[in-house]
């Protein structure tokens, strides 16, 4: 193992890292000048990952937050939304018990109960997140911080200097020009903050974070309605994948408009109507803005740097270097998907090559993606229209096995496919799935499509039965020419 030698660290000083003031002294006095081998500006997924990492290969390691450790995805997205969204599958369960053969009903959602469950989960992971970074002896230095130099940042009145930086600040939830965000019009933070079930909501955003908390309304009981601009919901899947999706929406009773632009909203007291290009209206008590994230970068002092950005976001190299030596970008601020796995990716990567471990590149593509919904959609890799742009339509086969045939999703009473990709004679390029729980098995997926393992070397390897996971098996034996529950 490849360790950094310390530079300066300021485990060497007489600090308490938790409050950043220097012990011993009789007045509280701000820590300045303190210097690292590592500084990380942002403690989210990308950030904190980083420092992880780091003081695991010996380098000393301020870590800036002005908010908590974890940021989004365990304060206000990844966690928090799969927490509603298991009540809602709870929910479905005792509305849906009867074609089970129990009886239950379903008497409403206590939504402030929801909230404390939900609530709970947090406090008890940030607990945990907190002690391991004190368990790894990592500096939490608390406070906004704004880049200076290549390799200072100024937190109040303290310089903190390192060898590297990462930049690590992560994103907020956008809006489209002309829409502003308040009251009736919201966007995922204050839609966490809802205590009660609306009634009927619209929501912008046919992607990830629009129909996560449609599914969740839905379930709960609210009318809810999609706008989506793009041709189809779920718009960066597959097409056949976003056909399912669509039809298990509108089995749901999921209304949805694609294709059409939104132009404006209005709201009172009792609601907001919205106008779509096309002229139609939609009326609902809320509006969800869910039209995707930018990257938190302005006033941070990147610009003045000489950083080189692109619309707010940060620009690297694959090795997510940014034109400054020494100076790292991490997460949602470097172009390309916002998620937390790609953010940890990002934090262990740039740790390993500041200390030369040459870690390998895992490109965008290779990165799986769960949408947590009621179907989950799943997927790694290529779609069969990507792979034939680039491999030539001869050249790719695919086959998709309709989870009809796996008894495991007939007992779940969930209906889906999953659909596999190939290069013929080649590797397993592309992994696409829908139905219930299958975001469970992207990790077989990821390992096929990122090992670019053929189809004839993992069909011998066995699926437990029953099991979801058959259904990935029943394509890779599709594939290698031996289907087994097919034709
Ligand atoms: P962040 O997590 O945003 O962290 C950045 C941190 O930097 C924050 O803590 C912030 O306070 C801090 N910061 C910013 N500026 C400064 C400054 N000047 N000084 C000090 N500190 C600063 N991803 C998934 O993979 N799976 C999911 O299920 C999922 N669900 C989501 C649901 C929702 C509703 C949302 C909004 C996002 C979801 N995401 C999900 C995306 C995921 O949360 C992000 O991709 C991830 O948090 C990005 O990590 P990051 O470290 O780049 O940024």
């Amino acid at each position: 193992m490849t360790v950094v030698p310390h530079i300066g660290s300021a485990r060497h000083l007489d600090v308490d890292p938790r409050t950043t003031i220097l012990r011993g002294c009789k007045e509280s006095l701000p820590v300045s000048n303190q210097t690292f081998d590592l500084v990380i500006l942002g403690a989210g997924s990308g950030g904190y990952a980083a420092a992880l990492r780091a003081s695991q290969l010996g380098m000393s390691v301020g870590l800036i937050e002005k908010s908590k450790v974890g940021g989004t995805c365990l304060h206000v997205g990844c966690i928090p939304t799969k927490a509603l969204l298991h009540a809602a599958e709870v929910a479905d369960a005792a509305r849906d018990a009867a074609k089970f053969g129990v009886k239950a009903t379903l008497e409403g959602i206590d939504v402030p109960a929801v909230i404390q469950y939900r609530e709970g989960i947090i406090a008890s992971k940030y607990k945990g997140l907190q002690g391991l970074i004190k368990a790894r002896g990592i500096t939490m230095i608390e406070g906004e911080g704004r880049l200076t130099s290549p390799t200072t940042v100024q937190v109040g009145d303290s310089t903190i200097t390192g060898t590297n930086v990462i930049l690590a600040t992560g994103s907020y939830s956008r809006t489209l020009p002309g829409l502003e965000i308040g009251g009736r019009v919201i966007t995922s933070e204050q839609a966490l903050q809802l205590d009660y079930v609306p009634k009927k909501v619209a929501v912008l955003g046919g992607g990830v974070i629009g129909v996560e908390f449609s599914s969740v309304w839905r379930s709960w009981g609210s009318e809810v309605h999609i706008i989506e601009a793009l041709p189809r919901l779920v718009p960066m899947e597959e097409e056949s994948i976003s056909k399912q999706f669509e039809r298990a929406y509108r089995k749901r009773g999921i209304e949805f408009t694609t294709g059409v632009r939104f132009q404006s909203v209005t709201q009172n007291e009792s609601g907001v109507v919205v106008t779509l290009e096309n002229g139609a209206t939609i009326e609902a008590d809320l509006l969800l803005v869910a039209v995707g994230r930018g990257p938190a970068t302005a006033g941070l002092g990147f610009e003045e740097v000489g950083v080189a950005m692109d619309r707010g976001f940060v620009l690297t190299d694959e090795r997510l270097r940014t034109n400054i030596p020494g100076v790292w970008a991490v997460g949602d601020i470097v172009p390309g998907l916002q998620l937390a796995h790609r953010g940890f990716q990002h934090g262990i990567f740039v740790a390993e090559e500041i200390a030369g471990l040459n870690p390998v590149v895992i490109s965008d593509v290779n990165i799986p993606k769960v949408t947590y919904s009621e179907p989950e959609v799943a997927s790694v890799g290529l779609s069969e229209a990507k792979a034939k742009e680039q491999y030539g339509d001869a050249a790719v086969a695919s086959y998709e096995y309709n989870l009809a045939g796996n008894g495991k999703s007939h007992i779940l009473e969930t209906a889906g496919s999953i659909k596999v990709v190939r290069v013929i004679d080649g590797p397993v390029v592309g992994v696409h799935m829908i139905g219930a729980r299958v975001g469970e098995l992207i990790g077989e997926a990821q390992l096929a499509v990122n090992w670019d393992a053929h189809p004839e070397d993992v069909a011998p390897l066995l699926h437990a039965h029953p099991t979801q996971n058959e259904a990935l098996g029943e394509a890779f034996l599709a594939l290698a020419g031996k289907p087994l529950h097919a034709m």
